[in-house]
């Protein structure tokens, strides 16, 4: 098969510059546009240069639809608007489209979900192979215990981090629900404050911490009478999420229309 020609989008953010770094060390992989917000200053720049590498003649531009005619795939680590706006472009030029951004909403969901008829999307609100591990691990251990266990999921992030809990507490939420065979959305307890009475049996909380230049750690906790599971992950690097959104372009070009998850991609299914 021939390279895999990949746009970047949010090419001037955190996520975006550590995609370009990585499509440029990538084998099979090669950057064929960078897409940044329109009004952006960055409109223009060189995305190599604005990734810490050499010039690479890609210039960051807004116009997707463009960028998008002789290319397979879109990394995409934006905003919930930017990246709803993608979604019908990359279905109709048939690109494979990875999403890692968060914050989304249950309509935004629904967006998605409409379009995987013809196009080929992997979304998860974390990328890394071991976060994914970590809720494989998470929905095991939330199948052997009964609700007499309390499950916390505790997470923190940099300080500019906009969405909170994060993508990759709710995905961790969801995997303890699974496990459990409950539905989150009403078994969910977000954002204690004040006077909020006794903890319910059997809800799932999340609490959010922010600071400094964390790239994201998660905890679930286990609480149950007189003794506490946690299962932890600590990313050191967000190179790891763009390594995996990079795997899953690639495993995912070729593959029939459809909404694959990171568990699809690194063989983690039940
Ligand atoms: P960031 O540094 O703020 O980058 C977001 C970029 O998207 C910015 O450069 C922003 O440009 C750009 N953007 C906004 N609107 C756009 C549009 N219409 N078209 C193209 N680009 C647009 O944030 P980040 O830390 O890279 O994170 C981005 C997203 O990925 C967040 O939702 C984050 O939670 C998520 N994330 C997911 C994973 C995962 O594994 N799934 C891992 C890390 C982060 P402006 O600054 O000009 O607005």
């Amino acid at each position: 098969m021939s390279d895999m020609r990949l746009i970047v989008a949010g090419a001037g953010g955190r996520m975006g510059r550590a995609l370009i770094r990585t499509i440029s060390e990538t084998p099979g992989a090669v950057l064929a546009g960078a897409l940044e917000a329109p009004g952006s200053e960055l409109l223009g720049q060189d995305a190599g240069v604005l990734a810490g590498l050499p010039e690479n003649g890609v210039k960051l531009s807004a116009d997707l639809w463009t960028l998008s005619k002789d290319a397979d795939g879109i990394l995409d680590f934006t905003v919930p608007a930017a990246t709803i706006a993608n979604v019908a472009i990359a279905a109709q030029r048939g690109l494979v489209h990875v999403i890692g951004t968060t914050g989304l909403s249950s309509s935004d969901n629904a967006v998605i979900k409409s379009v995987t008829g013809q196009a080929i999307v992997v979304q998860s609100g974390n990328m890394s192979l071991g976060v994914n591990l970590l809720a494989a691990l998470v929905k095991r251990v939330a199948q052997s215990l009964d609700d007499g266990f309390d499950i916390e999921v505790l997470e923190m992030h940099h300080k500019a981090k906009i969405d909170a809990p994060s993508g990759t507490a709710f995905m961790l939420g969801q995997a303890a629900a699974e496990g459990r065979k409950i539905p989150l959305e009403q078994h969910s307890a977000r954002g204690r404050d004040g006077l909020t009475g006794a903890r319910n049996t059997g809800d799932i909380g999340f609490a959010s911490l922010r600071g400094g230049t964390v790239a994201g750690d998660h905890t679930v906790i286990f609480a149950g009478p007189y003794e506490r599971i946690e299962l932890s992950h600590k990313a050191e690097d967000r190179m790891i999420f763009a390594h995996g959104a990079l795997k899953a372009a690639m495993w995912a070009h070729g593959k029939k229309p459809g909404l694959y998850s990171m568990a699809d991609v690194l063989g983690l299914g039940d």
